[in-house]
C-alpha cells in the first residue's frame, strides 16, 4: 500500500484516499513558515461514515483472529517504526517543531508501545473464581468493545496515536483514528507501518482534517461503540456530551496546570534542571508541562537566580539541530494565543523575569519566567500551552499543597525534597493522577497507567494494564456442568 496521490491521506478499507469532496489543506513548517510540509485531506462526515463502515465490516474477523496473531502484527509494527526512526522523527520535527532530540525519543517510545501491547496477547484475559455451587465454573473474561473512535492532538503525534491504536487493536477492536489537523504526517507514517506489518484491511482506518467536521462526526456517529479522546478541556467536554448522549462510552485525557513544589531541603541544582526541562522542552506544549513552581521562601532567591542562569544558557532555535532544547510552537495561531497569555499575565500585575517575546521568523516564543502572579490570575489558573512558567513563594508545606491543588486540573505534580515524611504527605494530599518525586512533571513510561484527576480526565486511565479497562468489556460467566 503506498500513498501516491497528493492529499490521499485517508486510510479507508485498506486504500489511501482523498476526501470525498476533494478538499485539502496545507501544513507549513513552524520554524520556516514559508515551507510547505504536506497537503492533506479535509475530511467530512461522509469520509468518517465510510471509515466507520469499513471498521464495522472488519470487526467480526479481527475479533476472532487469535490474540497472538494480532499481537505479532503489533510487535512487527514496533520493529518497523524503529527501523524508520530517523525519518519519522524528522517528519515530526518538520510538521510541529518538536526538537529532534525529543522527537526521536517519542518515536522510540511509540515503537515500545506497540511492542508492549503486542505482548498483551500472552497475558491472562480474565480470572477464575471458586463457585458456591457444585460443579459450576465461575470466571470472568474480556471481550472487545467493537468499533472504537480515536481522536488525538498534535503535541505528541507519535506517542498518543500509538497508545490509543495499539491497545484498541490488541484487544480485538477495529478503529477509526482522527489525526490532529496540525500534525497528521507522523500518525500517517505509523499507520503505514501497521499496513506493512500485515494489518488486515479495515481494521485501522485513518482520517485527517478539522476537528469540528471530522472529529465531531466521529463522536456523533451511532456505530462508534466507544471513543477515546485526548485534547483540550473544552473540546473534550463537547466530545463527551456527543458520545454519552447517544449511549456510547468515552474516555478523555485533557489539559493540566501542573505544579512543581520545591521544599527548603531540596537539591536546588536538580530542581532547577527539572524546572527548565518541565517548563520549556517541547516549547511547553505538553499536557504534563510545569506551569507553576512553588518555592519555599528560604530558597526562592537562590532558585530564581539559578533558573534564570539556566534559561540564559538554554539552547533555543532550529529544532532540527541535535542540541536544541526549545524550538517553535506548532502554528501561528498557537503562538498568538501564547503571546496573548503572556500579555494578560503582565496586565494582571505579573512581572517577566526572562523571555516574553517572539524570536525570529518562525513561531518561536522565548522561554518565559514570571513572578508576582496572583493565585487567582489567568496564568495561575488557565493552561497557556507554551514555554511560560510562574514562580511563587510559600512558607509552610500545608500552604504549598493547598495552593498546588487550587486549580481545576489534576494531571501531574512534581515535589522536590529529601524528607520521606513530606514525600508521603505529598502522596496523600496532592490531587493529581501522576506524581513525580525529585523529577520533572513530564515523562511517562509505557507500562504504567497515565491519566489525570479532576478536570484533567474522564473515564479509565490510558496505557499499561489500565488500557484494558477502556478497550474491553468484562463479562462474568456462571457455567454449570452439562
Ligand atoms: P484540541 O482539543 O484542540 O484538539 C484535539 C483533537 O480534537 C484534534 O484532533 C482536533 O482536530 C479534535 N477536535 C477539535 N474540535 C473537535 C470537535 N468539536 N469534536 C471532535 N473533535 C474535535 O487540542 P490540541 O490543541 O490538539 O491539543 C492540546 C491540548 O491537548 C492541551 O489542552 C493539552 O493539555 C491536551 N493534551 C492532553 C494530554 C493528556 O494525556 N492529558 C496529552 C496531550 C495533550
Amino acid at each position: 500500500m503506498s500513498r501516491t496521490v497528493e492529499a490521499a491521506s485517508n486510510l479507508i478499507a485498506g486504500e489511501w484516499a482523498s476526501a470525498d469532496s476533494g478538499e485539502t489543506y496545507e501544513k507549513r513548517n513552524p520554524w520556516i513558515p514559508t515551507r510547505s510540509v504536506g497537503v492533506y485531506a479535509l475530511s467530512s462526515a461522509e469520509d468518517v461514515a465510510r471509515a466507520v463502515e469499513a471498521a464495522r465490516c472488519a470487526f467480526p474477523l479481527w475479533r476472532q483472529t487469535a490474540a497472538q496473531v494480532r499481537g505479532q502484527i503489533l510487535t512487527a509494527t514496533g520493529d518497523l517504526i524503529e527501523r524508520s526512526l530517523d525519518d519519522i522523527a524528522l517528519a515530526m520535527t518538520a510538521e510541529m517543531g518538536k526538537p529532534i532530540r525529543e522527537a526521536r525519543a517519542e518515536v522510540t517510545r511509540a515503537a515500545a508501545i506497540f511492542r508492549f501491547f503486542g505482548n498483551e496477547a500472552y497475558q491472562p484475559s480474565g480470572e477464575r473464581y471458586e463457585s458456591s455451587a457444585q460443579q459450576q465454573h465461575l470466571y470472568t473474561l474480556r471481550r472487545p468493545r467493537g468499533v472504537v473512535g480515536l481522536i488525538t492532538p498534535w503535541n505528541f503525534p507519535a506517542a498518543i496515536p500509538a497508545w490509543k491504536t495499539a491497545p484498541a487493536l490488541a484487544y480485538g477492536n477495529t478503529a477509526v483514528l482522527k489525526l490532529a489537523r496540525e500534525a497528521p504526517e507522523t500518525g500517517l507514517r505509523l499507520a503505514r507501518c501497521l499496513c506493512e506489518a500485515g494489518l488486515p484491511t479495515g481494521v485501522l482506518n485513518v482520517v485527517t482534517g478539522d476537528g469540528p467536521a471530522a472529529g465531531a462526526s466521529l463522536a456523533r456517529h451511532p456505530d462508534v461503540d466507544a471513543l477515546s479522546f485526548t485534547g483540550s478541556v473544552d473540546t473534550g467536554a463537547r466530545v463527551r456530551d456527543a458520545v454519552v448522549s447517544r449511549g456510547g462510552d468515552v474516555q478523555l485525557e485533557l489539559g493540566g496546570h501542573n505544579p512543581m513544589i520545591v521544599a527548603a531541603d531540596a537539591d536546588i541544582s536538580a530542581a532547577c534542571e527539572a524546572a527548565y526541562a518541565g517548563s520549556f522542552w517541547s516549547a511547553g506544549q505538553k499536557c504534563t508541562a510545569t506551569r507553576r513552581i512553588l518555592l519555599h521562601e528560604s530558597i526562592y532567591d537562590v532558585f530564581c537566580e539559578r533558573l534564570l542562569e539556566r534559561v540564559r544558557c538554554g539552547v533555543v532555535g532550529d529544532p532540527v539541530v541535535s542540541t536544541t532544547e526549545v524550538g517553535p510552537l506548532v502554528s501561528f495561531d498557537q503562538m498568538q494565543t501564547v503571546l496573548a497569555g503572556i500579555s494578560q499575565g503582565v496586565s494582571e500585575g505579573g512581572e517577566i523575569l526572562a523571555g516574553g517575546n517572539r524570536r525570529g521568523d518562525g513561531f518561536l516564543v522565548e522561554p518565559t519566567v514570571f513572578t508576582d502572579v496572583g493565585d487567582n490570575c489567568f496564568l495561575s489558573q488557565e493552561e497557556v500551552f507554551g514555554p511560560v512558567v510562574s514562580l511563587y513563594r510559600f512558607s509552610s508545606m500545608e500552604e504549598a499543597f493547598t495552593r498546588a491543588n487550587a486549580v481545576r486540573f489534576g494531571l501531574t505534580a512534581s515535589f522536590f525534597t529529601n524528607d520521606l515524611r513530606l514525600v508521603h504527605q505529598a502522596i496523600d494530599e496532592l490531587e493529581v493522577g501522576i506524581l513525580h518525586i525529585n523529577s520533572q512533571t513530564a515523562g511517562a513510561e509505557v507500562h504504567v497507567p497515565f491519566g489525570g484527576l479532576k478536570a484533567s480526565g474522564f473515564g479509565p486511565h490510558e496505557q499499561g494494564k489500565a488500557a484494558r479497562d477502556f478497550f474491553t468489556q468484562s463479562v462474568t460467566v456462571y457455567e454449570d456442568a452439562l
